[in-house]
């Protein structure tokens, strides 16, 4: 008898990273959000702390929570206890633990739509049920308010909110989250808000849901981004105007379970967020702005359509196939990157369905000018045949 997989795993999709199976050798990967792997380098004081925490012997099991180092220069930046902190195997596993104790079967959880695709995958994963929320493209993706309420029903536990947006770079003003924060506080909901772009908005100031929600708030941040550090598997979670410590202590029981983050990275991280050394962020937006304004003109010039990303290392435009050349988004997107070997990610991989002739996907805008002319330019060439 051939082994029975649990039918729960076929609910889970990634297609940021689906699609780089059967992908022609030597493929331009526009489908993966990692700045390291592109022309940006941590900062050097991060590489020069982490071996020194190594050569110290901080080796071994960290506390489950975290160390109390990292967790106490969290907790001094966001005004709360460092026991309403917790450090994580990423954000990943942040967002994992909180589903895994939010979610009792059939709960929903609100999502945006387009949405980072771990989300719905993770909800589904516990026994939930993904809603989705609007975001026009009209009001530069920011969320319908009108469609959260609508969306509300006696099952809604959570909100899920992602602020600066993966996958449109949409920056959320702060009427529009306090206007959020109050409804979910009528409904008993709880909000919680994936920030790990805080530091990377170009025009606007990013704006933290601690600063404006008076309601029970979960947020979610880490290394991985803001820090260049996606392989070092650090993110966090802080809890805010919780009447009960229930949620944390189910997490915490959930942090026991998998013993604890990686040590040394909790240690060279906590002393880098103590010391003012944040000079690398402001020539990492620079270089990120400059590649988004590239992106956004020739996208321009190649008759694609795209709102201009405020934030983060995305886009997330369209075209208008009104000849119906391709199927629809996914085909799309597989005969581009099997002809002309540029790999983006369909807007299905973000639950955003295409309507009829406009088809979405999602390019990173990390790459080095020169890649991204040259993929920008195959791009370009597929369309025009
Ligand atoms: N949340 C969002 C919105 C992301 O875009 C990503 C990664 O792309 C993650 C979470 C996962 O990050 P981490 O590396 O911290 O697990």
């Amino acid at each position: 008898m051939p082994i029975q997989i649990c039918e729960r795993i076929g609910e889970i999709t990634y297609a940021i990273r689906d699609l780089e199976v059967g992908a022609p050798r030597g493929v331009i990967k526009l489908n993966i959000g990692d700045p390291a792997a592109y022309d940006f380098r941590l900062p050097k004081i991060m590489a020069r702390e982490i071996c020194n925490v190594v050569a110290q012997g901080l080796n071994f099991y960290a506390d489950s929570q975290g160390v109390i180092e990292l967790r106490e220069v969290i907790a001094k930046r966001e005004k709360i206890s460092p026991d309403d902190v917790i450090i994580t195997a990423g954000t990943s596993e942040a967002v994992n633990f909180l589903f895994a104790a939010l979610v009792r079967s059939n709960a929903e959880i609100l999502l945006p739509c387009p949405v980072y695709p771990q989300y719905p995958s993770m909800v589904r994963l516990w026994g939930g049920k993904p809603v989705f929320y609007e975001c026009n493209k009209e009001e530069n993706w920011q969320p319908s308010v009108e469609s959260i309420k609508r969306q509300i029903t006696k099952r809604t536990v959570g909100l899920v909110i992602i602020n600066p947006n993966n996958p449109t770079g949409a920056v959320y003003s702060k009427n529009l989250l306090a206007e959020i924060s109050q409804i979910c506080e009528k409904n008993n909901i709880v909000i919680i808000s994936d920030e790990i772009y805080c530091d990377l908005t170009f025009e606007k100031r990013h704006i933290q849901i601690s600063d404006v929600a008076s309601s029970e708030a979960v947020m979610l941040n880490g290394a991985s981004k803001c820090y260049i550090v996606p392989g070092w598997r650090i993110g966090w979670l802080t809890f805010h105007n919780f009447k009960t410590n229930a949620l944390r202590e189910a997490i915490l029981k959930l942090c026991r379970l998998r013993l604890c983050a990686n040590t040394p990275a909790q240690y060279a991280i906590a002393k880098v967020m103590k010391g003012k050394n944040q000079i690398h962020i402001s020539e990492f937006r620079r270089k990120l702005r400059a590649r988004r304004d590239f992106v956004v003109k020739k996208f321009e010039e190649a008759g694609i359509n795209c709102v201009k990303p405020e934030g983060t290392f995305y886009a997330f435009p369209w075209i208008v196939d009104r000849k119906m050349r391709w199927r629809n988004d996914l085909d799309f997107v597989l005969q581009l990157r099997d002809k002309k070997k540029v790999l983006v990610v369909h807007g299905g991989g973000f639950e955003y369905k295409s309507i009829s002739e406009e088809k979405y996907f999602r390019i990173v805008t990390l790459p080095p000018i020169k890649v991204l002319d040259e993929a920008l330019g195959r791009i370009a060439r597929f369309l025009e045949k």
